[in-house]
């Protein structure tokens, strides 16, 4: 059996051993005599599986009482709709924070429901940075403050919550969720789509204070509304059941890793083996400020650009995959979520300091 090292943004890679029990739970789950693919969403077997997984991410990021937590479908890019068309609750403008591609795309679609104020851009800087707090211009009037905790193209990560003061923050956590510890009780709202950090694509969690709830625009399709979704326990519709049960068995592997303080370890001391060769090399180069570079997605750069495509041919070539730079703003990018080990890392970066002793 083959298995490379999946640098991927996203569908992106997932532990091994989760994947071994999905194979071994294939065809008779639990003595079922089922596939979790066949089983009726609204059966005992399904709906245990269900509570499992929504209880160990209860667990792991100690979500306090009070908040409703929802396995829902269409990606993060839904709920750049779902998002004003729940929480304006008859305000009519929100505060954007704007840092890159994702916040970008939540934007123009929050611009179809309500007033948008930017709050802070780092767009003068080509988005290398997290703006910093005393930057913003909130508006006290404004219905929620928006942001894009880790920015998953550009690799600028949030390491700090924001203060909205009584405006509720909402975060679009698609590629960082359950990397580190988190305060939830700092957020409105908590979005993510499964496919970077959680599980297989087709999954999108949403995790919304209670009391925002309830107050959604009259155009609002009942599928995306938030309340709707909570009374019916998130399953008034089929949920997206293969994804939910994969997830659930991923949360499962994060408690046995020790849970959101020991990934925050590891994805620390991973994320450090490339910052550091990055930063002692003048043939690489990372274009985030240090400050802000994310754990989870690692841009970096060839001085030499001509270099580029030999470099990922002779990536490939070691079974490196997918470094390719987002397309919007080139160069490389490694993703290196909670499922890739530490030796990927170290192979990449073994990799590279041999290309670069070949070409420098
Ligand atoms: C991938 C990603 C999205 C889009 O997710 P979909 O599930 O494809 O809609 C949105 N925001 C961020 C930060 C992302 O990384």
């Amino acid at each position: 059996m083959k298995r490379v090292h999946n640098f991927a943004a996203g569908p992106a890679i997932l532990p091994q051993a989760v994947l071994e029990q999905a194979a071994s739970e294939m065809l008779d789950w639990h003595g079922s005599g089922m596939s979790v693919m066949e089983m009726s969403h609204r059966g005992k077997h399904f709906v245990g599986i269900a509570e499992a997984a929504e209880a160990d991410l209860r667990e792991l990021m100690a979500i306090p009482a009070g908040y409703k937590v929802l396995f829902l479908q269409g990606g993060a890019t839904l709920q750049f709709a779902a998002i004003p068309m729940n929480l304006l609750r008859g305000k009519t403008s929100a505060d954007y924070v704007h840092t890159g591609e994702w916040a970008k795309k939540a934007i123009s679609e929050a611009k179809r429901y309500c007033k948008v104020n930017i709050a802070a851009s780092a767009e003068d800087k080509k988005f290398t940075y997290a703006p910093a707090q005393s930057a913003w211009k909130l508006d006290p009037n404004a219905a929620y403050v928006h942001y894009t905790s880790n920015e998953t193209i550009g690799g600028v990560e949030f390491h700090w919550v924001p203060d909205t003061g009584n405006v509720p923050l909402v975060a679009d956590m698609s590629s960082h969720i359950l990397s580190r510890p988190l305060d939830v009780s700092r957020y409105g709202a908590i979005y993510a789509g499964a496919q970077k950090n959680i599980g297989p694509a087709g999954l999108t969690i949403v995790i919304v204070r209670e009391d925002l709830i309830g107050n959604a625009l009259p155009v609002t399709p009942s599928i995306l509304d938030y309340k709707v979704q909570a009374d019916n326990g998130w399953m008034p519709n089929t949920p997206a059941t293969y994804s939910v049960y994969i997830a659930g068995l991923v949360f499962q592997w994060i408690k046995k890793q020790g849970g959101l303080a020991a990934m925050e370890k590891k994805n620390t001391a991973k994320a450090q083996v490339l910052y550091d060769f990055l930063d002692q090399t003048e043939f690489y180069y990372s274009p985030v400020a240090k400050s802000d570079r994310s754990l989870m997605n690692i841009p970096f750069r060839l001085r030499n650009e001509e270099l580029d495509a030999e470099f990922l041919k002779q990536a490939q070539a070691r079974d490196l995959l997918e470094l390719k730079g987002h397309r919007s703003v080139g160069g490389m990018r490694a993703s290196i979520y909670n499922a890739m080990p530490i030796e990927g890392v170290q192979a990449l970066v073994a990799f590279m300091r041999e290309f670069q002793s070949k070409n420098g």
